[in-house]
């Protein structure tokens, strides 16, 4: 096997920000969190359609047993995480907001494993997609896509390059530089069951330059692993600039390939895995364990012990609050996810979900909203997207409900990424205005 570490093509590609990288826990190793409990899982993880329960209250059910599942082609079934009994199935307040339906499991505190748990067999690719689906496998990065959707491509797209993204690009995250220290076998083995059987002749890890214990180890792991035949995976070591983990800028970057707007990866020759969810896949494969936990980043100025985590799928945040000994002042914002894409929560009843990398928890000083002024027209927003969108632009568009021009200027692409608000001098809530342009061009669209 050759291995070759090389950096990306042009760097980085247009726009961007040069956000703090704060990774303060990456050297702490993962913790696994005591079974709260009760857990509290949602139907709905996944971008595509909800689940429906497929247990009713005073099942009893063990760990990776099936609780909820879809017909529909774009969802993925939900898997207890704990074993116990369903207490109740509840309208629960989703993190984006609105309710989902959530199932929740009382635990015995026994960690019974379901007696489908067993190793599977994977001799094809109509296989791998079907142990994809079997996982619950969503994108762990943050965007939930099934996995075996993704694996599936349309029978007149050619893939030729599979990218696994470990840029982990958003300040304080460090779960996927976790993987890479604690899992960077299962990391191997999932590519290479991807690149067999979907016939990819091209691998490329995609990992910042600010992480270089994890570049080392996996160069060292993939020069040690037998020699496969076909083309080496390449490390490609990206320049540390926020959003390089966005899909469309990480293909861009690795392979100066542009995905159109409209368009997917796939579209372009591409296959992108998040780094974690590719290892998943194969300890899958290897246990018949399905995605039942999740490994987060807890962290944020208010929290007593950062901490990466790994806690059963449907934890609450304040368990995990108690589990990291508390706060040290009133928290003054809590976010799930990173403070660049992370959405921010009114209160601590959120529960882990799936696509869910961090909780952070900031005092009310790191809270505290810069003052917005007017517009002075300097254009920053527009230099800093990285999708060449004009968000003043599109703000104005929006305001006179001109959907027609909405669409011509392709505000959909807009990623929510946060980098022209970022770069705002005036402070003005830019990501809201994209946003509200999306909404009011879904709108538009329907009439
Ligand atoms: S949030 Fe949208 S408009 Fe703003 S920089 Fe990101 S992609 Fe561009
Ligand atoms: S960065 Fe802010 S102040 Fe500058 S043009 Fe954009 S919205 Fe206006």
């Amino acid at each position: 096997m050759k291995i070759k570490t090389v950096l990306s093509p042009n760097g980085h590609v247009h726009g961007g920000a040069k956000v703090p990288h704060r990774k303060n826990t990456s050297e702490f190793k993962t913790e696994i969190m005591p079974t709260p409990s009760t857990v509290t899982i949602p139907m709905q993880m996944h971008i595509g359609a909800p689940c429906e329960p497929t247990v009713k209250v005073g099942d009893k059910v063990k760990i990776g047993d099936i609780i909820g599942d879809s017909q529909a082609f774009v969802s993925a079934p939900v898997h207890a995480s704990v074993s116990g009994t369903v207490k109740s199935i509840i309208d629960f307040p989703a993190q984006n907001g609105g309710y989902i339906k959530a199932v929740v499991i009382e635990s015995d505190g026994q960690n019974e494993v379901s007696d489908s748990i067993i190793e599977k067999t994977v001799t094809s690719a109509a296989d791998l997609v079907s142990a994809a689906r079997e996982s619950g496998l969503v994108g762990l990065g943050g965007a939930g896509f099934p996995t075996h959707i993704k694996l599936s491509p349309k029978s007149d797209v050619r893939l030729d390059t599979l990218i696994i993204n470990a840029a982990e690009c958003e300040p304080y995250i460090t779960t996927d530089y976790r993987e890479c220290m604690e899992n960077s076998e299962d990391i191997l083995g999932g590519i290479y069951l991807v690149k067999k059987h979907l016939s990819i002749k091209n691998v490329y890890i995609a990992i910042e330059d600010n992480k270089p214990l994890a570049i080392k180890l996996l160069a060292e792991k993939i020069s040690a692993m037998r020699s496969e035949e076909g083309e080496p995976i390449r490390i490609v070591k990206l320049k540390s600039r926020y959003p390089q983990g966005a899909e469309k800028v990480l293909i861009q970057a690795v392979t100066k390939r542009k995905v159109p707007s409209g368009c997917l990866p796939a579209d372009v020759g591409c296959i992108v895995m998040n780094v974690t969810s590719v290892a998943l896949l194969h300890r899958f494969i290897k246990t018949g364990m399905p995605l039942v936990n999740k490994r987060i980043t807890v962290d944020g100025s208010a929290i007593n012990q950062p901490k990466n985590l790994l806690v059963p799928i449907g934890t609450s945040v304040s368990d995990i609050i108690e589990f990291c000994n508390g706060c040290k002042s009133i928290p003054g914002k809590i976010i799930m996810g990173g403070p660049m894409m992370g959405m921010a929560q009114p209160n601590l009843l959120p529960v882990i979900q799936k696509q869910n990398n961090a909780v952070l928890i900031l005092n009310k000083a790191d809270a505290t909203k810069k003052e917005e002024s007017a517009c002075i027209r300097c254009g920053r927003c527009v230099s800093a997207c990285p999708m060449n969108l004009m968000p003043t632009l599109i703000e104005r568009l929006a305001s006179i409900n001109d959907v027609e021009s909405l669409d011509r200027i392709g505000v959909t692409v807009c990623m929510e990424c946060g980098c022209c608000a970022f770069n705002c001098p005036a402070s003005r809530p830019l990501v809201q205005y994209m946003r509200n342009a999306k909404a009011v061009y879904r709108k538009g669209i329907k009439k």
